[in-house]
């Protein structure tokens, strides 16, 4: 079953490469592959939501505004782009940027 993670991952890092950003006053009960949640109240963002890039299905949550760790994320022509980048302490420890909605991998 182990292979089978290693191809899925690798098929969903391919499909799954660009991410693009959706405003949300609530998250949705189902989120979609390639989707990043903007989390809006009163027209202001204070968090993030999407599923892990790499295919492990989990949610990452940022949080915009609060007390650390907080990220800064703009959306700029359309593009979705966060700073710092991203390093999951769990499950499957992907680290990676998202510049102008792309997955860019930290090897
Ligand atoms: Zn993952």
């Amino acid at each position: 079953m182990k292979i089978l993670r290693k191809l899925y991952s690798y098929y969903y890092r391919w499909r799954y490469k660009k991410y693009t950003a959706v405003r949300c006053e609530e998250l949705p009960e189902k989120l979609r592959n390639g989707k990043c949640y903007y989390l809006m109240d009163a027209g202001f963002a204070w968090g993030l939501s999407f599923k892990c890039p790499c295919g492990c299905g989990e949610l990452v949550n940022l949080n915009l505004v609060g007390s650390r760790p907080v990220w800064n994320a703009s959306i700029l022509d359309g593009e979705l782009n966060i700073t710092p980048s991203i390093w999951r302490n769990a499950g499957c420890k992907s680290h990676f940027w998202i510049v102008g909605g792309e997955i860019k991998w930290v090897i």
